[in-house]
């Protein structure tokens, strides 16, 4: 694997087949009572976020800690950003520190990419801007393959606001990547020109939807829309939501989170045993603990096991209650 992680991009197909299963690997650690390994024990992990996240910022921080690491959080209100310091200036600061790993969010497309020249550190990006967000496509992926016990061959349907989505571009390369078929769908403002060139088919209606397996609902991203592209909110649920009345019994329903309910998705659809909304957060914490593994000790499957050792013998026995 190279050594950062910005783009789906950076990833072979092999290198993802190794990170999921590497993840598989570790929820099985995620399941014994003390869920941590000595992995990164001495090695210093950053999280740099300069927008907001829940559930991003605190599954690396759980994966950072499960391996062992040491962990230092920053967000870049109540940092020295401001303060006025430069984006340049507070990775070299950060990196005094020595990190093995930077995890940088970032509203600005390409930011992740900037810092990886100004440190020795790997940097994960955590999304950045409209460009990327790789490992919640990585967590997708894991999340769909143990539910449907495969990925080539199925077909998947992005639908919303695709023209403000990092996840849907980071999910275009992945899905099609592991083999399956890729369609997005949304109004045309929200349709990026050129989408195809991803490797996906695009619609403008969800006239076709029935052909999914998968229907990956997409949320609108208010804070990224400076002008009006689409005429109201209700407008669009009306011609877009996944509700109970399109989706199909055997189609199963993802979304990256945080979801606007009643517009992108019914209230009835995120609650359904369909929707593995709650099973890709799930998945966040071993796929992070993969990535930051694959990046930081990366190796023959001889060191994964020692990786895996328990942080002692007695640790990983049940308590007495
Ligand atoms: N949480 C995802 C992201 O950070 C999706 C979203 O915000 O809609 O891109």
């Amino acid at each position: 694997m190279k050594r950062h992680l910005l783009s789906i991009d950076d990833l072979t197909r092999e290198d993802i087949e190794r990170v999921l299963g590497r993840a598989e690997s570790f929820a099985e650690v995620s399941g014994r009572e003390i869920k941590k390994v000595p992995t990164l024990r001495g090695r210093t992990v950053i999280n740099l976020f300069y927008e907001a996240s829940t559930r991003t910022s605190s599954s690396f921080e759980l994966a950072a800690k499960r391996l062992s690491a040491d962990l230092v959080s920053v967000k870049a209100a109540g940092s020295s950003v401001d303060k006025g310091e430069s984006l340049k200036d507070t990775i070299q600061t950060l990196s005094a520190y020595d990190p093995a790993a930077i995890v940088f969010r970032s509203p600005h497309a390409g930011a992740a990419g900037l810092v990886a020249r100004w440190t020795r550190a790997s940097v994960i990006n955590a999304g950045d801007g409209k460009h990327e967000h790789p490992t919640q496509a990585l967590l997708d992926l894991y999340t769909l393959r143990r539910r449907v016990g495969r990925l080539e061959g199925l077909n998947v349907w992005i639908v919303g606001d695709v023209l403000h989505s990092r996840v849907a571009r980071s999910n275009i390369l992945a899905f099609g990547r592991m083999g399956c078929q890729v369609t997005v769908c949304g109004p045309p403002t929200l349709i990026p020109r050129g989408v195809e060139s991803l490797g996906c088919e695009v619609r403008t209606t969800l006239d076709d939807l029935g052909e999914a397996d998968v229907v990956y609902a997409l949320r609108m991203q208010h804070e990224r829309m400076a002008g009006s592209f689409v005429p109201s909110l209700r407008e669009y649920a009306t011609r877009y939501q996944i509700d109970g009345r399109r989706l199909a019994p055997n189609q199963l329903v993802m979304h990256p989170g945080p979801v606007n309910r009643g517009v992108e998705l019914s209230a009835e659809v995120i609650d359904s045993p369909q929707a593995l909304i709650t099973h890709q957060v799930e998945s966040g914490v071993v796929v992070r603990m993969a990535v930051l593994y694959e990046l930081l000790a990366g190796g023959p499957p001889a060191d994964l096991m020692q990786g895996h050792a328990p942080l002692s013998a007695e640790a990983s026995e049940p308590q007495p209650a």
